[in-house]
């Protein structure tokens, strides 16, 4: 049976700008600005992310009349959820403000690491067919802060060892602000986390793809869906502007000189992608490329055609793929009943 978690008050959307997402560099330049030293903005860099605190009176070891100025200026940025579910298999989904909206977040326990797949954007622009949020449509970009305070405020973050932003948006749509996060969660003077902790996944926009390989060390993972460019289009619109050779190539480019983890996404659904066929393209496709391909489970949603691919055929082509050399596992699906599973995030019914 699915458990409800306890459920707060809906605070009001932050008036005064919030310091959450702010750089260890834009810290000190706020704490100069306000006549104090740069040093100043080592110790809220300090407070916001190692110590974790969510109100100006907890930051000890600043002046008293420091302290009331950032509070009558400023807000800490920290936002608890409003709401949760729990599912059977112990995913819980959480539901966060973000300045008058909400986004969801899952949190995935497993017994080797405990996941958080955060949201960059409330709703999205890329309208894929098989996707809640892409349904919703798009509300607004996330800020660094909002991106951050899903890890720093979920009740399980002291437990976090991973982080998947695979949940509301297309980050690379957001790119300024996911990169900003990124910098935060991966700096040593952020949460300090190894960049191999943090898998950022996307549909593949260029040449956003270009700067957030230029600009970050994250692993990547491609949304890839269907080899064939006619089908990924009807099933993934953005093929027509962005397509999927021309991100494929970049990939294989890239890997020449580095080597973090790129994987395959790929959805199953029942006799469009996933025949013999699709599985000799794929492997035509992906040849030259050093990667994993995770397959799966679809989970139907309203108003879109596409079942899930039954367990035989997603069997096979794991097994077409892997006697061609291209590694490919099935990925257990978490959180369904709750609606936390792959592609069924949305706040449109809040
Ligand atoms: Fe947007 Fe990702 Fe959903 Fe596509 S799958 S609509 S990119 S959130």
């Amino acid at each position: 049976m699915t458990e409800k978690l306890p459920v707060t008050e809906k605070p009001p959307a932050f008036e005064k700008p919030a310091l959450l997402g702010k750089t260890r560099q834009e810290l000190r330049d706020l704490a100069e600005s306000l006549g104090r030293p740069a040093y100043t903005g080592n110790q809220l860099t300090q407070w916001l992310y190692k110590k974790r605190v969510t109100t100006f009176d907890q930051m000890t070891d600043l002046p008293s009349v420091l302290r009331e100025q950032l509070t009558e200026s400023f807000a800490v940025g920290r936002q608890a959820p409003l709401q949760g579910q729990e599912s059977v298999d112990g995913t819980k989904k959480y539901l966060f403000p973000v300045a008058g909206r909400t986004v969801e977040a899952a949190y995935i326990p497993e017994e080797d690491r405990k996941t958080l797949c955060v949201s960059s954007q409330v709703g999205c622009k890329m309208g894929c067919l098989f996707c809640m949020t892409g349904k919703q449509g798009f509300q607004g970009n996330l800020t660094a802060g909002q991106i951050v305070n899903q890890i720093l405020s979920l009740p399980e973050g002291h437990l976090l060892t991973n982080a998947v932003y695979m949940g509301m948006g297309e980050p690379l749509d957001n790119l300024d602000e996911v990169l900003k996060s990124l910098e935060i969660l991966t700096s040593e003077w952020g949460l300090g986390w190894s960049s191999q902790r943090i898998t950022l996944s996307s549909v593949g926009l260029l040449p956003a793809l270009q700067e957030f390989f230029a600009r970050s060390k994250v692993r990547f993972a491609l949304s890839l869906h269907s080899p064939f460019d006619e089908e990924r289009s009807s099933l993934m619109p953005v093929q027509n502007v962005h397509n999927l050779h021309e991100i494929l190539s970049f990939l294989q480019t890239i890997q020449e000189e580095d080597a973090r983890r790129i994987t395959i996404e790929y959805i199953c659904f029942d006799g469009v992608n996933d025949t013999p066929r699709h599985a000799r393209e794929l492997v035509k496709i992906l040849h030259g490329l050093k990667t994993r391909v995770n397959l799966i489970h679809f989970h139907p949603i309203p108003g879109t055609p596409l079942k899930g691919s039954k367990a035989q055929a997603m069997t096979s082509l794991q097994e077409a793929l892997a006697t061609k050399g291209v590694p490919a596992t099935i990925r257990r699906s978490r959180g369904e009943d709750i609606l936390a599973a792959c592609g069924l995030l949305s706040t449109l019914r809040r």
